[in-house]
């Protein structure tokens, strides 16, 4: 049985051109280097990591928005790397994405009936009445309201326009939604009532979710599996309580450490990553990460460690993966 989806070996690389005609290439940009994953139907896999670690480009590589240099992207078992022309539009229905930002995402000339109808019209769904019908029924599904349909976007607060793009993206029935920060725009009180919402429709509708987000606060809450990424490549996966109770690389120890833990009283100092993420133009030889890591021995800066296996859907590309002391900090207590 295959997954739903399934990323092998995804790679993205620019070339940064200057001069004359941009005749001369000065360098590769590696935005996306070896990336593999599969999702299955119904689950939730977290794609975390800083901002240009390449995991909104994975994003657009997954949704063919983007060509990829490398790899290869399965649906259901089949290869939809090269797909164009009405096959790539009828894969386009099946995958949805939602934005992070709900006040740049929904078009301000569109009432908020036209914006979630617009991808049944585009694919063809139904005819003006059913479309409305439909409408209705999303709105319900979201928590919106009736009336709400004939209003335009910046009529809504922010969590409420996120959820009119939830509504636009289930309009079509897709199976996979790619969910871009969604709720990293919003305020904090806002952002668990649309996690909540996806978790429910979810369940109802047994959607899977490729959840991108920056840290690993509002992962706990949302995702089943996680990936972690650093400089275009997973350098740590496993099962959200895995992660969580027992992460091996050094990199998702200090994602961790900064999450604040919920008892005020139990918060340590923690001490914050040093150094600037390298510019995916110039990553480090070796292990990707050996500028930053307070780990690093001489092996690390010659030897680039594979993503490797270490117990049951736990996988982390580190040397010394097995061998490091156990992280000094309970992280446990963060996770609900
Ligand atoms: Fe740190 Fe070395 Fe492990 Fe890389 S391989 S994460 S530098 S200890
Ligand atoms: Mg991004």
């Amino acid at each position: 049985n295959a997954p739903l989806l399934d990323v092998n070996g995804l790679a993205k690389h620019y070339p940064v051109r200057k001069g004359l005609l941009l005749a001369r290439q000065v360098g590769t940009v590696r935005a996306v280097d070896g990336v593999s994953f599969t999702l299955d139907r119904g689950e939730t896999l977290a794609l975390v990591g800083e901002s240009g670690c390449g995991k909104s480009t994975t994003a657009r590589l997954v949704l063919r928005l983007i060509e990829p240099s490398a790899g290869t992207l399965r649906f259901e078992g089949r290869d939809i790397t090269g797909i164009s022309g009405a096959s790539l539009r009828a894969m386009r229905r099946r995958m949805q994405i939602v934005f992070q930002d709900p006040y740049a995402s929904l078009n301000p000339r569109l009432t908020v009936a036209e914006t979630i109808a617009e991808p049944m019209q585009v694919h063809g769904i139904g005819d003006a009445a059913s479309r409305r019908a439909r409408v209705a029924e999303l709105l319900g599904l979201v928590g919106l309201r009736g009336f709400h349909a004939e209003r335009y976007p910046h009529e809504f607060s922010g969590g409420q326009r996120q959820r009119i793009g939830i509504a636009r993206a289930l309009s079509v029935q897709p199976e996979l939604i790619v969910c871009d920060e969604p709720v990293s725009a919003l305020d904090v009180s806002i952002q668990a009532q649309v996690v909540n919402l996806l978790k429910d429709l979810q369940r109802r509708f047994g959607l899977a979710y490729l959840f991108i987000a920056h840290d690993l606060a509002v992962v706990k809450h949302v995702a089943d599996r996680v990936a972690v990424m650093y400089l275009g490549r997973i350098v740590e996966t496993a099962r959200k309580r895995d992660l969580f109770a027992a992460p091996r690389h050094p990199y998702t120890r200090a994602l961790l450490a900064a999450i604040p833990h919920p008892d005020p009283k139990r918060r340590g100092q923690v001490k914050p990553l040093g150094g600037d993420v390298p510019s995916p133009m110039n990553i480090p030889p070796g292990c990707r990460f050996h500028t930053r890591c307070p780990f690093a021995q001489d092996r690390c800066r010659s030897e680039e460690p594979a993503l490797r296996p270490l117990a049951d859907g736990h996988a982390a590309a580190c040397h010394f993966a097995e061998t490091l002391p156990p992280a000094e900090l309970d992280f446990s207590g963060g996770l609900s």
